[in-house]
């Protein structure tokens, strides 16, 4: 993995995956792409609409990538409010992606989710191989994606890796309209207004992951001898699993004073209620040694240390 091509670069995960990669590898061999520039970060940037095929290979031939990382989509919430605009970009930007990266001979990684999963999933430890029929159009796009990306494995021999991400907390960039948003957006409001309405009803619980450890779980998966990858694609991933309550509590361990309520959202509650409580990560553990730092606390302590200082540089 020397010259990265990322899609969606803008996005929640995007732009700070290009900062560790550009950390990691050097400026100039990660180009972020975006159908928007709203980074102010120095580097190779490319506009690029995911849907447009000919342009992905015209620029990834250019830069002489050899890895493409595929990241542009839209999440579970926005996707069901547009169910066909989410068919539509998820798969066709996904088989785009792919298919240039099998022209062009690129490793490649794209991102599942705990969307993946459906009621009918075991809830609990929940498998890495298991029942996957789930209610949502960015599930059904994610577990289409998760075989999509095993075929072109075994079918033309493309170096396919990826993980199912639970919901990604941050601090940079906000979220792109997730389930799993209100544990992003209960840090912000606590530090600016000490207290928040959380639209995910209490009792809730969904796995979850600090930011700095995805980003690190997808370069260790990127670098891992592939004779070990039994599974390769879709790795489930968990740092943590919460409810509203846990998260509440965990803030006030630092802001006493702090205030929770609820008015809970039906479409992202029935959302959250269909996905796994906590998912089993133990291939990733045994395939390629992942391994999360962060716990609800610690994560807790530096997303309010972080949001303090940004909020206050920029009032
Ligand atoms: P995001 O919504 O924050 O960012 C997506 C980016 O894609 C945006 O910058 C957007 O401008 C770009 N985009 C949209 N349409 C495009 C197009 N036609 N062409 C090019 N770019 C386009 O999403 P994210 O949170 O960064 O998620 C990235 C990937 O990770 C997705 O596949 C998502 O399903 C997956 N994922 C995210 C989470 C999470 O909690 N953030 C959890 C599980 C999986």
């Amino acid at each position: 993995m020397k010259k990265i091509m990322i899609t969606g670069a803008c996005g929640q995960i995007g732009s700070e995956l290009v900062a560790k990669l550009r950390d990691e590898y050097g400026t100039d061999n990660v180009l972020a792409t975006d159908i928007r520039k709203v980074s102010t970060q120095a580097g190779p940037f490319e506009v690029l609409d995911v849907m447009d095929a000919q342009r992905m290979h015209d620029i990834a031939k250019d830069f002489g990538a050899d890895t493409m990382m595929h990241m542009a989509a839209l999440l579970s919430a926005t996707a069901e409010a547009k169910p066909l605009v989410a068919w539509n970009l998820n798969m066709g930007g996904l088989v785009n992606a792919l298919e240039v990266s099998r022209e062009l001979g690129l490793q490649f990684f794209t991102p599942s989710s705990i969307g993946a999963f459906g009621p009918s999933t075991p809830k609990y430890n929940t498998p890495q191989d298991t029942l996957q029929r789930p209610t949502t159009m960015y599930g059904v796009n994610k577990v289409a994606g998760e075989l999509l990306c095993d075929y072109y494995h075994t079918r033309f021999g493309l170096d396919t890796r990826g993980v199912r991400f639970p919901g990604l907390i941050s601090n940079v960039t906000p979220p792109g309209g997730g389930t799993t948003d209100y544990a992003v957006d209960i840090y912000y409001k606590a530090v600016q207004e000490g207290k928040y309405t959380s639209y995910i009803a209490k009792g809730t619980y969904m796995d979850m992951m600090y930011m700095p450890d995805a980003l690190q779980a997808i370069v260790d998966l990127m670098e891992a001898n592939p004779e070990q990858l039994i599974h390769r694609n879709a790795f489930n991933l968990t740092a943590m699993s919460f409810e509203p309550e846990e998260i509440a509590a965990s803030i006030r361990k630092q802001m006493p004073n702090f205030k929770m309520d609820y008015d809970v959202d039906p479409v992202r509650q029935a959302i959250a209620e269909s996905w796994p409580d906590l998912l089993d990560a133990s291939a990733a553990k045994e395939e390629w040694g992942f391994k999360a730092q962060y716990d609800l606390d610690k994560m807790t302590i530096d997303m309010l240390d972080k949001l303090q200082k940004k909020i206050s540089h920029s009032a």
